[in-house]
């Protein structure tokens, strides 16, 4: 288990059909994403958009490249043009400045919502009653140019696993719900990374953003 490939195959071994995964190779260099890349592995995340545009630029265009981190609304027309998921949406302002650059670019952008499930308070998102709100407003369906495909959310970095499932059975929860509420369509549940991914697995995701089991640990 001592290779990038070993590990990448123990873990997609380990995930449910129709779970993808999403490697995420922020702060790595190309080689490791490239022998990533030679098992036929497609799906990488990126949580910093220089980082992405640079690694976009000089790996294979087959990749599908996720924005997995804090988007702000200055940078996002660096990767309007090529970015295949946004996880990380949290206000309206910025999912508009999506839908504008979305629409410079003669493209339809898709996103995930991402809800605050954890306790810290440094994370990002909607709350659940924020989101319902926006949901039953009808105003996302005035964005031609972004596609909510989904949520996301990361749960609370504490080793008491039964308050982590509650967290996440709570976001596939308020999936649920907004699906039924709405009709909104949504497909994707983004939730479990490294620490957490088996318990997000069970709550019902069918995402999970994985870094340090596949790549090391990284030094800041
Ligand atoms: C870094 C990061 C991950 C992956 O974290 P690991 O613990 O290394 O698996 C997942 N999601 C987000 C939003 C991240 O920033």
């Amino acid at each position: 288990m001592n290779s990038i490939k070993d590990r990448l195959a123990q873990i997609l071994s380990e995930l449910p059909t129709g779970c993808t995964l999403v490697a995420v190779s922020k702060t790595k260099p190309d080689t490791d994403i490239m022998e990533a890349w030679q098992t036929g592995h497609r799906h990488f995340g990126e949580n910093k958009v220089q980082e992405l545009v640079t690694k976009a630029e000089a790996l294979p265009k087959d990749i599908h490249w996720h924005m997995i981190g804090h988007l702000q609304r200055n940078k996002v027309k660096y990767i309007a043009s090529f970015v295949h998921l946004i996880h990380g949406v949290d206000t309206i302002r910025l999912l508009k400045e999506i839908n504008k650059q979305g629409e410079k670019n003669e493209r339809t952008i898709d996103c995930l919502m991402q809800v605050h499930i954890a306790s810290e308070e440094t994370k990002f998102g909607f709350s659940p009653d924020e989101l319902s709100g926006i949901f039953s407003s009808g105003e996302l369906a005035e964005l031609k140019n972004v596609k909510i495909r989904g949520l996301m959310g990361m749960a609370t970095n504490t080793t008491d696993t039964l308050q982590v499932e509650k967290e996440f059975k709570g976001l596939k929860k308020l999936y649920e719900e907004l699906n039924e509420i709405s009709n909104a369509g949504m497909n994707i549940l983004s939730m479990g990374m490294s620490g957490d991914y088996t318990i997000a697995i069970k709550a019902g995701s069918n995402m999970v953003r994985i870094g340090s089991s596949i790549f090391g640990s990284r030094n800041y």
